[in-house]
């Protein structure tokens, strides 16, 4: 039986696969007209923090002072305490820190 078969174990790729099927949304929106506040609590599994990119731009503010971190593709990860513009299209992911990470989210 070869590790991919294995369904017992806790071996690493076993668990990466399933983690990587795992879609669970992880955080909660609060939405208003013009914008959303969203949580990220601070038990967030990292793995539900998935590259990914968006359909549209957006702006992204810390409403609190946080040392969660983000990530654009072939950067280095850089602190959220100012306004982040993500272009639609581009590949960025959350990075987990201490507490719960509140964003301003404007579309
Ligand atoms: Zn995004």
């Amino acid at each position: 039986m070869s590790c991919k078969d294995c369904k017992d174990c806790e071996c690493n790729e076993v668990k990466k696969f399933i983690e990587s099927m795992d879609n669970t949304i992880p955080y909660t929106d609060e939405t208003f007209s013009d914008k959303i506040i969203r949580t990220f609590p601070h038990d967030t599994p990292e793995h539900l923090l998935k590259w990914h990119w968006d359909e549209e731009d957006r702006d992204v503010y810390a409403v609190n002072k946080t040392d969660w971190k983000f990530q654009f593709d072939d950067q280095l990860p850089q602190q959220i305490n100012s306004k982040l513009h993500i272009p639609k299209g581009v590949y960025h992911r959350i990075i987990k820190g201490t507490g719960d990470l509140r964003l301003l989210i404007y579309k």
